[in-house]
């Protein structure tokens, strides 16, 4: 069913906890932690403890939680310290773009120079 955790997804597994990660903040519908090969030195993924293999597909199944990714994403921005100086939400969306990990999932990104348009 949609939204049900999968067994062989690596994000269900770490709201599962039988992988272990860096965790920032959690509420009842969301977890964040550190990824574990930043990109800058803000790098924290907000993941939707549902399961929905991109954001797309989460904001059309449970648009209260996609928002809710997003809220979370500006907090994780304004605790780190890099609201002021700007950040990036990014929402990698299939593998031509990047995406490895089939939960849907926003990258914060801040504490360095952000080049736009991002490669
Ligand atoms: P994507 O490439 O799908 O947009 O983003 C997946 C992200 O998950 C990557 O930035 C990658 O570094 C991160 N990642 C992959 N495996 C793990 C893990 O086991 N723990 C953590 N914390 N991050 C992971
Ligand atoms: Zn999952």
């Amino acid at each position: 069913m949609a939204g049900e955790p999968q067994a062989d997804c690596l994000f269900c597994k770490i709201i599962a906890k039988e992988i272990p990660a860096t965790v920032v903040r959690e509420s009842e519908t969301t977890l964040a932690f550190r990824d574990i090969n930043p990109q800058a030195p803000t790098h924290v993924l907000v993941i939707p403890k549902v399961h929905h293999p991109d954001a797309a597909s989460l904001a059309a199944a449970e648009p209260q939680i996609a928002a809710d990714v997003l809220r979370e994403a500006g907090e994780i921005a304004f605790e780190e310290g890099v609201a002021e100086s700007g950040y990036r939400i990014v929402f990698n969306t299939g593998s031509g773009a990047g995406q490895t990990v089939f939960h849907a999932h926003a990258h914060v990104l801040g504490g360095r120079g952000l080049n736009w348009p991002p490669g």
